[in-house]
């Protein structure tokens, strides 16, 4: 049995030209225009064929040739700019003709409601394989960093493409950032980004593509990170609990990390349950806070949950607030700073 073609199509380089698409600063887009290279991050997104793909911000349709190229079940793709209507109209339309499936939201990928996009007949058990459903993404950077963040949530409650099972992702970030999501444990890149994808998921750092291949140029190199579910997350802690200690860890990144969880308590009581907390742990105080595994994270986790259990009133302390208070007494511009920092 044959395979389908899609009908011949313009170049990309053609369509921004013939619609007048220039790259819009505000939205940040930067499009990829290297053939082997949009065919590289899709090969290494998984078996698309006879799958069902959800692509964020396709802009002229790029990666979106090379996935339809690939013949999954269906695609559906979300953008914000409208200004792409034809040309993703005209995607949809060969597609269409080879009997394809695909379907166009223009929205904010933040505001998406994902979990009506995908047929029930693809779910499958958490800790069986991935599903058939693939996340594919060339976003901007202001947006991927917040949206990951968002999705690690996602994926700690199982909604959204996770209902489905463990749902494989791969994203593009800002190549420092790629680096950071897949640090080890003492690595100078380790931060609460890396404790974060790691706790639920197994990142891996792709490729590097220079910031040459993009369309305007930007000023830094773009890491392509694919993301599969862990069976088994390495922390069974609720989600919002996990990044409160995860965030606060990271505080001072030079300083012992008993420095930093002490600021999860207040003034009167901050040395005595921070030594608590690494006595309930079993964990040296003066391990920075790099060194710190996951499994380190989710243990002082543990011990904050059941010192909390003990004095509810300890979970309602917040170190910011703290501060915010404290400069209220003195001058009003600390104060603004305060929630500018924020
Ligand atoms: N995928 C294309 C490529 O690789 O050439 C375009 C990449 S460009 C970096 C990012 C795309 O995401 C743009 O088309 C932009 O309009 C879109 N975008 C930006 N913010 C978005 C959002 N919040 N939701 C959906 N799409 C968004």
């Amino acid at each position: 049995m044959s395979i389908p073609r899609l009908p011949p199509l313009p170049s990309i380089r053609d369509i921004l030209k013939l619609y007048r698409l220039n790259a819009v600063k505000r939205l940040s887009q930067n499009f990829l225009m290297n053939q082997n290279l949009i065919d590289k991050i899709i090969a290494k997104s998984g078996h698309l064929t006879g799958g069902q793909v959800l692509e964020v911000g396709p802009g002229p349709g790029g990666l979106t040739r090379s996935i339809l190229k690939r013949i999954p079940k269906r695609l559906v793709v979300v953008e914000k700019d409208t200004r792409f209507k034809p040309t993703l109209e005209m995607l949809a339309d060969s597609f269409g003709a080879i009997n394809g499936r695909m379907d166009i939201i223009y929205d904010d990928i933040m505001k998406t409601n994902l979990e009506s996009l995908f047929p029930i007949e693809e779910k499958r058990n958490w800790d069986d394989k991935s599903p058939d459903i693939y996340v594919i993404g060339n976003l901007p950077f202001n947006v991927s960093t917040p949206l990951i963040i968002r999705w690690l949530h996602a994926i700690a409650e199982r909604r959204g493409p996770w209902a489905f099972g463990r749902t494989k992702m791969t994203l593009t970030f800002q190549k420092e950032v790629a680096e950071r999501l897949v640090a080890e444990v003492s690595g100078h890149q380790r931060c609460r980004l890396s404790v974060m994808a790691q706790a639920w998921t197994f990142p891996v750092l792709r490729f590097i593509i220079p910031g040459k291949a993009f369309v305007p140029q930007p000023d830094v190199d773009v890491g392509v990170v694919s993301f599969t579910p862990l069976v088994k997350p390495r922390t069974q802690h609720d989600f919002k609990l996990f990044e409160k200690i995860t965030r606060h860890v990271f505080s001072f990144r030079q300083k012992y990390s008993i420095r930093c969880i002490e600021t999860l308590f207040p003034l009167y009581c901050r040395k005595e349950l921070g030594l608590m907390m690494y006595k309930l742990s079993d964990l040296d105080p003066t391990l920075r806070p790099t060194q710190l595994t996951v499994n380190d994270i989710d243990r002082l986790a543990t011990a904050y949950k059941y010192l909390v259990e003990k004095h509810p009133e300890i979970g309602l302390y917040e170190y910011r607030a703290s501060r915010h208070l404290l400069t209220l007494n003195n001058t009003k511009d600390v104060v603004v700073q305060d929630y500018t920092e924020m």
